[in-house]
Parts: structure tokens; sequence; C-alpha cells
């Protein structure tokens, strides 16, 4: 049923003073970007704390079930709810592997069992969800994963590694896809897909530091680890079709997630405040043509990527190809957001060079930890080079 915009208007407004009495002052330390860079526990307690409030509140996952923690409601609630955590620039919703890929995969294909024992505690925040799909050689070829998974009983013995496992170190559970059986003809038809548990011996998670000297990820070593063999979900060899579910969920292909504030926003009209600050040579940077151009074509490509985002809501435009629009607007949004921070970091000039912790950085390195950081978003979840395969093979139907 659609929602009246009477009763939206009302709806946000309560949000909006809700925000204003709840959203937290500056906690006084670095906060994380997005939630790829969680990389202490002061920042973990504190996003954790945050998550627990918007959750109690109502405000999070409203569209998912109300036996489960949601509230039941039309996704335009959360929608605006969203919107709203973006205008006074909130603290992120830190669970994002929970709560935008691992619970709208469960409540889509997942057993009630494994409905009513997780996806409460992925809304609450009280249970931390990681993926444990990359390995150090394969990545962009997940297919070829060979972490192991061999049943024993009512368990399964796991034993490899994972890479770049993001919230590795504070999880409670793992998606995993590891290899049951070494010799079917198709590499794929050997993967099955656990909800592993990672507080148990044989879990072992090692922070990695980033580029942007931050942490956030990990390498996850399993030890003869023990799992129960209840953790596998579907059947066995059926993993990578779960897989490819989880996928369509981080690249935005399907719909569910729980809210939408897993970064901090920065959009292009902080991009050209900023610029109308810089002065160069004693005049304002943006009276120069050629900096005004190189503006300009950043709006333009900002707008265009924004009107294929509303595109994506028509669903005539997208019957053709249903993941077309959305994968290539992961693809240019993320490629376009990169460029849009290296070119605000690059107009300081001399100060583009300066860096987070450098007392003459301006605005403390913002612009240039942004640029950084984005290199998770054109990477995670598909690398630009990948999603380009994909949108030419699979959507524009080209030659490989
Ligand atoms: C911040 C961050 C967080 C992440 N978090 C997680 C996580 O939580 N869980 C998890 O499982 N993974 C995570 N990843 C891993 C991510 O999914 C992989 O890095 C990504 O899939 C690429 O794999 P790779 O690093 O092995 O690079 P590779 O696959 O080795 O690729 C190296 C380069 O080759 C290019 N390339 C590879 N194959 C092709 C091809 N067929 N055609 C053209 N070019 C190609 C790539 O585009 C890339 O430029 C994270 C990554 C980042 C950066």
């Amino acid at each position: 049923m659609a929602e009246s915009d009477a009763a939206l208007k009302k709806f946000q407004s309560d949000v909006r003073q809700w925000m204003q009495e709840n959203v937290p002052a500056d906690p006084g330390f670095l906060l994380p970007l997005s939630f790829l860079e969680v990389g202490t526990e002061q920042q973990l307690d504190f996003l954790r704390a945050w998550q627990h409030k918007v959750w109690q509140a109502g405000y999070l996952g409203m569209h998912w079930p109300s036996e489960f923690g949601g509230q039941g409601a039309d996704p335009a609630y959360q929608a605006i709810v969203d919107r709203e955590l973006q205008r006074v620039n909130a603290p992120i919703l830190f669970n994002t592997i929970g709560l935008n890929w691992v619970g709208p995969l469960l409540l889509d294909i997942g057993s009630q069992e494994s409905q009513a024992k997780y996806v409460k505690g992925i809304l609450s925040g009280d249970e931390i969800w990681c993926q444990g799909f990359s390995e150090p050689d394969h990545g962009s070829d997940l297919g070829s994963v060979q972490t192991r998974a061999v049943r024993d009983g009512d368990e399964y013995v796991i034993n490899g590694s994972k890479i770049w496992t993001t919230l590795g170190n504070f999880a409670d559970h793992m998606i995993l896809l590891a290899r049951t059986n070494t010799e079917t003809a198709r590499k794929y038809d050997g993967l099955s897909f656990f909800l592993a548990p990672m507080k148990i011996a044989g879990v072992d998670a090692h922070p990695i530091r980033k580029v942007t000297g931050e942490y956030g990820f990990n390498q996850v070593f399993f030890t003869d680890a023990r799992i129960p063999a209840a953790t596998l979900m579907r059947e066995e060899g059926q993993g990578w079709g779960v897989a490819m579910k989880t996928l369509e969920y981080e690249r935005g292909v399907s719909a569910g997630q729980a809210s939408a504030h897993w970064m901090v926003s920065i959009q292009i009209d902080d991009m050209v405040d900023q610029l109308r600050g810089y002065q160069r040579d004693g005049e304002a940077l943006l009276n120069d043509p050629i900096v005004r151009d190189d503006t300009v074509k950043l709006i333009m490509e900002a707008k265009a990527s924004a009107l294929s985002r509303s595109r994506m809501r028509i669903s005539p435009l997208t019957s053709d190809y249903p993941m077309g629009l959305a994968l290539s607007t992961k693809y240019r949004w993320t490629e376009y957001a990169r460029r849009m921070k290296l070119f605000t970091a690059a107009m300081q000039g001399g100060h583009s060079a300066l860096y987070v912790g450098d007392e003459d950085a301006y605005q403390g390195g913002f612009w240039q930890r942004a640029y950084f950081s984005n290199f998770g978003a054109t990477i995670g979840g598909g690398t630009t080079e990948v999603q380009a395969n994909i949108i030419a093979e699979h959507v524009l139907g080209l030659p490989k």
C-alpha cells in the first residue's frame, strides 16, 4: 500500500526532531569514514551504542518483519531516516555486512531457524558479522577459493585463510565461502556457504593497516576450526549460488538492505563549498577557467549518476536488464567519487600533500583521507574492472 504524503511528511518531521535530540556530539576522537575502517575498540563501542540507539528508536530495518526486530513498515520510511541521517552527518551504522548483506539474504532465502537466531542481533548491533569470501590468491576469481571445509560428524573442520575481512577481528559470525569438494567438474560446484561462528578455537584474525593509515580489515586464519554442520546454508555444493545472491545485496542490485547510512556522506556540494574557499595567487580559485571547467564536469557526472539512481525506481526502464542500472551505478559512482575527492585535495596546491596528523593540513587532511578511503568502494564488492566485465558480458551481451 502506498504511503500517503501526509504520513511521510509527519514521519520526517518526527525523525528530524529525534535526530536533533539524539545524534551524539563529536566524541573527540577520529571516527571512521565508512564501516570499512572501524579500527579501534573505542570506535567500535561508540558506533555500537549509536546503532543500538537508532534501532531502539525504531529507525533501523524499518521494513524488516517486526518478529525479527524490524517494524514491518513500508521501505519509504527507512529511506526518509537514511536521508536524515546523512543530512545531519550522523555517525555511520557500522554493522553493515549484517545490516545490508547478511540480513536481507537470511530474510530472502534463509531458514526460519536462521532468521530467528540471527536477524535481531544484526539490527541491535549485539552480533557483528563479517564476510569471508576473498583469499590471498582469490579475490576477483572468487570461484577458485581454497579454504577447506571437511565434514566430521555434526561438524565441519575448517582450514585455510581469508583476507581483507572487514570487521573480522570484532565479528561474532562470518559468512564463509569454503570448498567442501575438490573433485567437481565445475569448480563452483565444490563450494559451500556457512554462517560460521568466529569466537571459537582455531580462528585468528590479524588486522591489516590500510593506505589511509587506519585499520578495519584483517587476514583470518582457520586452523582445524570446528563449526557446527547446522551452520551450512542450503545444501553442500550450493555455496556459489548463495554467494552470488549475497553479492546482489552488496552491489545494490537487490533491495532489502536495513539502512543506506554506512559511510560519511561527501557530496558534490561539499566539493563546491570547499573550492569556494580556496585562493590561488590572491584570487578565488574558482575564477580560473580550467578549474571551473573541471568542476562543472564533475557536477555533471554527479547529476547524471543521481538521475541514473532515480531511473532504477522506474521498473519499465530496468525490465530488459534488471541488473544493468545498479551495476553501472556502482561502477560509475564509486569512480566518480574517487576522482572528485582527489580533485578537491589536489586543488589545495602545496597543502594537497599534507595528511591527517599534520597540523598544517587543511581541515585535518579530511579530503586526502576521503580520497584514499574511497578505494575501498572501487575495489570491495568487485573491482571497477570486474564490474565493467560483468556489464559488458551479462548486460550488453558483448563477447568475453
Ligand atoms: C577496503 C576493502 C574491504 C574489503 N572487505 C572485504 C571483506 O569484508 N570480505 C571479503 O571477502 N573481501 C573483502 N575485500 C576484498 C575485495 O572483495 C577484493 O579485494 C576484490 O574482490 C579484488 O580481489 P583481489 O584483491 O584479490 O584483487 P585481484 O582479483 O587480484 O585483482 C587485481 C587487479 O586485477 C584486476 N582484475 C582481476 N581480474 C580481472 C579480470 N577478469 N578482468 C580485468 N581485470 C581484472 C582487478 O580489477 C584489480 O585491478 C575488501 C577489499 C577492500 C579494498
